[in-house]
């Protein structure tokens, strides 16, 4: 079968190419420049054979989608902008994300060949403020960001903007596929998971996992002490949830939830002991309270367990480590 990925030069998308190729699958990546399509191809040089890619310069515009999906049995949409610290715009964060869903579902609706669609949705799309401690799950939708983006959408922070367009995206895919159901031959399968960490399998480091690197030597801890952090997934798992949910019939029609468990600052110190680096601080006792992440339904459907924190830190750590002495 051929597999439409788009942002294929991306962290996450990397490892799911990999997974597939690793699984006899022909994919065909979208970049944005050729430089990355040849990166891509002499990555993967041993798979000549089934995989391809193909520029997507714009994917906002109209039709931007319409010769990569010939041809394909599926699409996984991952592309979107993923800026460090959220450093960004409206038009540079929220208008391609958005935009950018409009357009590959635009060019899905003429599709006779895709069974298909897996959309990279986010945690954030699931996100509206809570107190620490509370149990997440597919229900949850980031309603509050939606309504700040249609207020004021200039005058929002790049963090709430990049919680509006992944809110808003996979509004716009759960719209187009519930609108169109009867016209279309593919189905929709959407995932949410929270900040990604795991070796990188690209030059460049990734916002998600630079914050594990500022974390253990960057930022004081004490002042992360006490701190709440948040849910966390690994990259291996994530890109195996995107292959299974090609593969399980069941997963049509489904928002899933993927989540390796939630985390405070100190357990970053905790398993980066093993490492015996005076750079990395001691691990305070403290009293976080922990989110809990209701992933029943992932394992329900796709079947997915997951890495520990111990293992996502440790070699996400290493990866960077080893680029660095490179
Ligand atoms: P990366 O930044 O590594 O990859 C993003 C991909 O999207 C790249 O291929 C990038 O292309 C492409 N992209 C970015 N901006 C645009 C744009 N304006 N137009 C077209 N393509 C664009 O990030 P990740 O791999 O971490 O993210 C992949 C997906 O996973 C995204 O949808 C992200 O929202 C989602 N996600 C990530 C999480 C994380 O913690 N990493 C957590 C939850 C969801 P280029 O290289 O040309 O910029």
């Amino acid at each position: 079968a051929k597999v439409l990925v788009t942002g294929a030069n991306g962290f996450l998308a990397l490892h799911i190419v990999t997974q597939l190729l690793a699984q006899d699958y022909s994919v065909r990546g979208t970049v944005r420049t050729a430089s990355k399509g040849e990166w891509l191809k002499n990555h993967f040089s041993k798979f000549a054979d089934r995989f391809e890619y193909i520029v997507v310069s714009d994917i906002t515009k109209e039709g931007a989608f319409d010769e990569a999906i010939q041809g394909a049995d599926a699409v996984l949409h991952t592309a979107a902008p993923f800026p460090d610290g959220f450093a960004g715009t409206y038009e540079s964060i929220y208008v391609p994300s958005v935009h950018g869903a409009q357009s590959i579902f635009k060019s899905l609706l003429g599709s006779t060949t895709v069974k298909r669609v897996v959309f990279t949705s986010s945690f954030v799309a699931m996100m509206e403020p809570h107190d620490p401690g509370y149990t997440w799950s597919e229900t949850d939708w980031n309603d509050n960001a939606s309504k700040l983006v249609k207020g004021s959408p200039h005058e929002l922070s790049g963090y709430m903007l990049y919680l509006a367009a992944k809110t808003d995206a996979e509004r716009v895919a759960w719209d187009f596929y519930h609108n169109h159901q009867k016209e279309v031959q593919w189905d929709l399968v959407t995932l949410m998971m929270p900040y990604i960490f795991g070796p990188a399998l690209q030059e460049e480091s990734n916002f998600s996992t630079n914050v594990i690197y500022r974390k253990a030597f960057e930022e004081r801890p004490k002042d992360q002490v006490g701190k709440h952090a948040g849910l966390w997934s690994d990259v291996r798992d994530v890109s195996r949830a995107h292959v299974l949910s090609l593969q399980k019939q069941q997963a049509g029609g489904e928002r899933i939830f993927i989540a390796g468990g939630a985390f405070v600052w100190q357990d970053v110190y905790k398993a980066l002991q093993t490492l015996n680096n005076p750079e990395i601080p001691r691990p305070v006792e403290d009293s976080d309270v922990y989110d809990i992440a209701d992933t029943a339904k992932a394992a329900r459907i796709l079947g997915l367990d997951y890495h520990t924190f111990g293992e996502s830190v440790r070699d996400t750590l290493e990866a960077m480590q080893e680029r660095r002495v490179q």
